[in-house]
């Protein structure tokens, strides 16, 4: 590691957060993945595949997975911590290397940046800062920022329970060496909340090595000499449920096609996770959320989990029952109670005893059966309608709603009471936007299950039906998927690919998200980012025929020397400056970059100061 700040490195002191720091970090982090994806490139004829100047493998994130599964077997997790730091450090120092490369007029806060764009396009995490300061000239760094969807935190699927050992490695390795090598010093990251863990994403912050105070941890496991064996049949008796690695969470009772329990990214598995917590206890439980996301097949899942789990699971949706007699409907009636009670029967409250009762739309709970659910919760008792007797509820409830309780409360429709007795378990499942990671085997999952139903043989998907499915917001959620599928299997001729116009009507809504992919020749295409979307919105084409008439006259009419000389009219116009000659030109500034440096061309020498 460097101990000293090196002198080349030019650096203002500088303190973002917010919104500011996202302003300011956008058009460098743009502009680095700009660079980045336009020095990759595939060479089919050769069986290479090159990342700048530095050939790369694209492996399967399984492989790495089952790799780290592997080091943990061999090594134990000291061990294979100890591995993955290291050699995530190693790749951390030689990608800033490359950035600084890159981007020569970057400054070092500028640089740091880029990492995140590295993270975004090797598919390994998404990066999110949060804060930003930095002050070279008095060794002060406080990097804030968070992981989402970090390929580490996938592998944690496969041994559910490890707790506390489980974090972002290697990723942690990465970016204390990619910051390293940016700023100069001896930066150490560390992660102070992981999504393998149950929390939502990884919180990092990032310091130097003297801020930290005691870093012998952490240089522990970038230290060569460091490589515990581990006591393996120790680590191996505490290991839990050898489950083989990484299959997807499918939950067989959810039925063929039907709304699946099926996922891995980070947001389906923090759910996951809470719900299995909760669902080995009797406290009632709150699932909020949009329609269709699968709150019922959580409910399910809760109380699979519990020791109820053999009793009767009975579901109500308050939506679906009249408002008079959801009351007799949950509780029982007696005869004779109410006009047309003709005879006594049982409520679900009765139906579920002893197992768990899921309350769907509980938000449209008129008020009186607020108030006896509030009894129920507080007391475990309740009578049926129109009987004095009694009787003792043994029931777990799991209540579902997509409206804002709080909101209710605060307009008097929602009794605050209950609110507070529903809310003490509150768990929120994620829009499917939110979670396209798991589109893949969503898809594949309802695939299957559709084909088995209805008996077709459809060959597969196409690839531009699955940028389809990934390029729509999904407004109601899997539901919308399965009718989507299932309407698609339907529709297909068995023998045929599964194609766009089999899954959505012309009126479809897509979006831009950023999706790339490689054309046949080995070229990266696909949108952009709106904001890159933005810059390149050219001027009208049409408008430049009188010079293009002039310039095809000149000696430069190769199409490399027409673009150099605008290029180059453009840079002078604007004084060397990179940002307005892209913008004019609607190209990013990495474009231009990335040009005049094939050109041999030092931007600060166009300009006239
Ligand atoms: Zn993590």
């Amino acid at each position: 590691m460097q101990t000293e700040i090196d002198s080349r490195l030019r650096a203002a002191p500088i303190a973002l957060a917010g919104e500011e720091l996202d302003a300011w970090a956008r058009d460098r982090a743009n502009s680095a993945a700009a660079a980045m994806l336009e020095s990759f490139h595939v060479d089919i004829a050769n069986g290479a595949v090159w990342l700048g100047n530095r050939r790369v493998l694209i492996l399967q994130a399984q492989w790495f997975l089952d790799l780290r599964q592997t080091l943990i077997d061999a090594l134990g997790h000291e061990g294979a911590r100890a591995v993955l730091t290291r050699l995530g450090y190693a790749a951390g120092v030689r990608d800033a290397d490359l950035s600084m490369k890159q981007h020569p007029d970057f400054e070092t806060a500028e640089l740091i940046t880029t990492g995140g764009a590295f993270h975004a396009l090797q598919g390994s995490a998404k990066a999110v800062r949060r804060r930003v300061e930095l002050d070279l000239a008095s060794k002060h760094c406080y990097l804030e920022f968070s992981w989402r969807n970090a390929i580490e935190d996938e592998g944690r699927l496969a041994q559910q329970g490890h707790g506390p050992r489980e974090s972002c490695w290697m990723e942690i390795g990465y970016a204390s060496g990619f910051l390293s090598t940016c700023i100069g010093g001896d930066i150490l990251v560390r992660e102070l909340e992981c999504a393998a863990q149950g929390s939502t994403e990884c919180m990092c912050v990032a310091r130097f090595a003297h801020e930290w105070g005691d870093v012998s941890e952490d240089l522990k496991y970038l230290d060569p000499a460091y490589l515990p064996r581990a006591d393996l049949t120790r680590e191996r008796a505490t290991a839990l449920q050898p489950t083989p690695p990484m299959q997807p969470v499918a939950k067989e009772t959810a039925g063929e096609g039907q709304n699946p329990l099926v996922g891995r990214s980070g947001a389906f598995d923090a759910v996951l996770q809470q719900a299995r917590r909760v669902g080995k206890t009797t406290a009632a439980v709150l699932l909020l959320g949009e329609s269709g996301v699968g709150k019922s097949v959580f409910a399910q899942f809760i109380h699979d989990c519990s020791n109820r789990a053999g009793k009767p699971f009975v579901e109500v949706n308050c939506a679906a029952i009249p408002e008079s007699l959801l009351e007799s409907e949950l509780f029982g009636v007696e005869r004779g109670a109410f006009t047309g009670a003709s005879s006594s029967r049982s409520g679900r409250f009765e139906e579920a005893d002893g197992g768990t009762l899921f309350l769907d739309e509980i938000g449209l709970l008129p008020p009186a059966a607020q108030g006896k659910l509030l009894r129920v919760l507080q007391s475990q008792k309740y009578e049926r309608l129109g009987s004095n007797k009694t009787q003792q509820a043994n029931v777990r409830l799991v209540a579902a709603t997509n409206n804002d309780l709080a909101a209710a409360v605060r307009a008097g429709t929602f009794r605050s009471d209950l609110f507070y007795r529903l809310n003490v378990f509150p768990i929120t499942v994620p829009p499917l936007r939110s979670r396209l990671g798991d589109l893949p085997l969503l898809i594949d999952h309802l695939i299957s299950g559709f084909c088995n139903r209805y008996g077709r043989a459809p060959k597969g998907i196409t690839p531009e039906a699955y940028r389809a499915m990934l390029h729509y917001d999904w407004p109601g959620n899997i539901r919308e998927l399965e009718n989507v599928i299932e309407r698609a299997v339907i529709l297909v001729d068995d023998g045929e690919a599964i194609d766009v116009h089999h899954l959505f009507t012309s009126d479809a809504a897509f979006r831009k998200t950023g999706l790339r992919w490689l054309d046949d020749k080995g070229n990266l295409v696909g949108d952009r980012d709106p904001a890159d979307a933005q810059l390149a919105a050219a001027p009208d084409s049409s408008s430049v025929d009188p010079w293009f008439e002039t310039a095809i006259e000149q000696p430069n009419h190769s199409l490399e020397g027409i673009e150099q000389a605008v290029v180059m009219a453009t840079l002078r116009a604007f004084d060397g400056s990179l940002i307005k000659a892209a913008q004019h030109l609607g190209v990013t500034r990495a474009q231009i970059d990335y040009r005049i440096k094939k050109w041999g061309v030092d931007p600060r020498l166009l300009g006239s100061a």
